[in-house]
């Protein structure tokens, strides 16, 4: 059982801060407190963290970005560590592998995506440009299996470098053993501490032409500045977008509190300003409710609910 006694050791020796409001770690800007935070600036200071964890057997929540997460009001018991520090800035390596106009890049898990993939159109590389306007950290990019319609992270992914979060053990997990999945990762339970991305050559031109048609789109479509976790439900089958299906349910703009269905784009639920995570979760089981009822299809959340 960890004590008050215990926080304060914590706190002291490894800088730990106690009752952190966790709407400042993510994008929605809702949240309550954590017991215990900690945002490592190395995989040493992050080791100490990890190993003080399980000695005093404290649970631990990983948030990179904090850009596709949900937090309960209460916060969370135990420790939370943000990853967005871990950073190792992008760079080339030689792997041996790389075939004909192929090049790997390796980052820190920390690196903000968007970093990653300036690095990489810099370099006249090409595999990144869907990234446009998605924002968090390669690492939860990864996790996410973040992507677009017609492109998605796990085409470029090479390897991740883990640290078990029970063991302590670091390795290097290939791509053939990732399965990527829709907006999915297994195995599940692994911390990634940076990553390396398998990229092409290509005409300079005509990868920042993607890039920035990509970019044109969503900000057109998506309510990108606005307090959101971007699209909250996964779609249904591959054809079949969520939002197309809230938007004919009639909800576009339906609001509960602070939160809002965005009239933008169906998919997205926004925070106006002064929501609470229980009027978002209101506004989504409204969501779900009406959905089947009209269409007996369950919508899944993309979005991670996290929390007490
Ligand atoms: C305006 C907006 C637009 C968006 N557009 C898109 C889009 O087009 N496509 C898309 O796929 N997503 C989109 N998203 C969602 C989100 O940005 C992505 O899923 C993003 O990749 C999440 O990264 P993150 O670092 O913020 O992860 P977080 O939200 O912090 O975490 C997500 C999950 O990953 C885990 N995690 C994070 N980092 C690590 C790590 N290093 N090791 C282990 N676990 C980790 C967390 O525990 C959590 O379970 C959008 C979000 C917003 C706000």
């Amino acid at each position: 059982m960890t004590t008050k006694k215990t926080y304060k050791t914590l706190q002291e020796t490894l800088g730990l801060l106690p009752g952190e409001p966790l709407s400042r770690y993510t994008s929605f800007r809702v949240g309550g407190p954590a017991d215990l935070l900690a945002v490592p600036r190395d995989k040493k200071a992050l080791t100490a963290i990890l190993k003080a964890a399980i000695q005093e057997g404290l649970p631990v929540t990983l948030i990179g970005g904090g850009t596709n997460i949900l937090v309960s009001d209460k916060g969370i018991k135990g420790l939370v560590i943000v990853l967005k520090a871990l950073k190792s800035v992008p760079c080339i390596i030689e792997t041996g592998h790389s075939k004909g106009n192929e090049k790997t890049i390796y980052a820190g898990s920390g690196e903000r995506l968007s970093t990653v993939c300036q690095f990489a159109m810099d370099q006249g590389l090409a595999g990144l440009e869907f990234a446009a306007g998605i924002p968090g950290t390669l690492g939860g990019a990864i996790i996410m299996n973040a992507g677009t319609a017609t492109w998605e992270i796990s085409q470029v992914v090479a390897a991740v470098d883990v640290i078990d979060i029970k063991t302590l053990k670091c390795q290097t997990i290939k791509k053939q053993d990732l399965a990527f999945s829709y907006r999915q990762l297994t195995p599940k339970d692994i911390l990634i501490v940076g990553a390396s991305l398998t990229l092409t050559s290509a005409d300079p031109a005509r990868i920042k032409k993607r890039f920035d048609q990509t970019l044109k789109t969503k900000i057109i479509t998506q309510p990108i500045s606005l307090a959101s976790a971007g699209c909250f439900f996964k779609n249904p089958a591959p054809h079949v977008p969520a939002g197309k299906l809230i938007e004919e349910a009639g909800l576009k703009g339906m609001q509960i509190n602070g939160a809002q269905v965005s009239p933008l784009h169906a998919n997205f639920i926004v925070n106006t300003g002064n929501a609470k995570c229980e009027d978002i979760i209101a506004l989504k089981n409204l969501v779900q409710k009406t959905v089947f009822e009209k269409y007996q299809i369950k919508l899944e959340t993309e979005v991670k609910v996290t929390g007490e």
